[in-house]
C-alpha cells in the first residue's frame, strides 16, 4: 500500500510538473511538446558531453576545417536567436562522416565531414540542421520522455530519495548520444534548419542539391553514421523541396548574402 502511495505521489509530481514546464512550443513550427527537464539542466548535460568529449576523443588540426566550421557555424549562431548559448564549435578526427549539436550550442562535425561538402552552404546545411535539434531542444524532449516512461514503469527504484535527479542523471547519455531523432525530430531539424542558413545568408537551394548528392552515396561507409541517423528518402526529400519557398523569404531579407559562400 505504501509502495502505491509512493508511486501515485512520484506519478503526480511527474504530472505536475508537465503542467508547469511542458506548455512550450517549438519555435519556428509552433509543435506543443512535452518539457518535464528545464534547459538549464539540458545545457549543464551538454556542456558535461561536451568535456567529455574533448578530452577522449581526438581533436582535428587541420587549419582549413577548423576555421570552416567556425565561420559557418557563428553565421548560423548569429542567427539563431540563442545569444546565451556558451557556443563552441570542433572538428573531430573520424571515418565517419558526420555532425552534431549539444544542448546548449557545442558543435562538433568531423573531419570526414569535409570530404561531401563543396562549399559553406553545404556545410551549413548539416551544421543548420543539428543545430536546430539543439534550438528545438530535442534531446530534452526525448529525456522527457524517457522520465516519463520511467516513473510509469517498475523500475524505478522507491528505495532512492531523489528518483527523478537519479533518473535524469542516468539519461545523461541521452542527450550526449548521437541516437536516431524521431522522423517528427528530422523534418522539424530540416525546416529549421533550412531557415537558419537563409537567415544567415546561405542559398537554401543548396540543402535540396546536397542531401540529393549524399543520398547517392549510400554505399560509402563513411556515410554510415550520417544516413543512418538521417535517412534520405525520397519523401524528405520532396518535403525538404516544399519548404525552399519559405526558407527563399528568408534568404531575401538576409544581409549579406553569402549564396554559396567559400569553396571548400
Ligand atoms: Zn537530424
Amino acid at each position: 500500500m505504501k509502495k502505491l502511495l509512493k508511486r501515485f505521489i512520484l506519478l503526480a509530481t511527474a504530472v505536475n510538473i508537465a503542467f508547469l514546464c511542458g506548455c512550450s512550443s517549438v519555435p519556428y513550427t509552433e509543435r506543443s511538446r512535452l518539457l518535464l527537464t528545464s534547459e538549464q539542466t539540458e545545457n549543464e548535460l551538454g556542456r558535461q558531453a561536451w568535456e567529455k568529449m574533448l578530452a577522449e576523443a581526438q581533436i582535428s588540426t587541420d587549419k582549413k576545417h577548423n576555421a570552416a566550421l567556425l565561420r559557418v557555424g557563428k553565421n548560423i549562431a548569429a542567427v539563431s536567436g540563442k545569444p546565451e548559448y556558451r557556443w563552441e564549435f570542433r572538428v573531430f578526427v573520424s571515418r565517419q562522416a558526420n555532425a552534431f549539436c549539444l544542448p546548449g550550442g557545442k558543435v562538433g562535425a568531423t573531419s570526414s565531414l569535409f570530404d561531401f561538402t563543396a562549399n559553406d552552404a553545404e556545410l551549413a546545411t548539416v551544421v543548420g540542421h543539428e543545430i536546430s535539434h539543439a534550438l528545438a531542444r530535442h534531446g530534452g524532449e526525448r529525456m522527457s520522455h524517457g522520465l516519463l516512461q520511467t516513473i510509469g514503469s517498475e523500475a524505478v527504484s522507491y528505495a532512492t530519495e531523489e528518483p527523478m535527479f537519479v533518473t535524469a542523471f542516468g539519461l545523461v547519455s541521452n542527450v550526449a548520444a548521437i541516437l536516431p531523432y524521431s522522423r517528427v525530430h528530422e523534418y522539424e531539424a530540416d525546416y529549421i534548419g533550412l531557415i537558419l542558413m537563409a537567415k544567415a545568408g546561405y542559398y537554401p537551394r543548396a540543402a535540396v542539391s546536397f542531401w540529393e548528392k549524399f543520398g547517392k552515396n549510400d554505399n560509402d561507409q563513411r556515410l554510415f553514421e550520417l544516413l543512418s541517423t538521417h535517412p534520405m528518402s525520397k519523401k524528405r526529400l520532396d518535403e525538404m523541396k516544399t519548404l525552399i519557398p519559405k526558407a527563399r523569404e528568408y534568404y531575401d531579407q538576409a544581409s549579406p548574402k553569402r549564396g554559396f559562400g567559400e569553396k571548400l
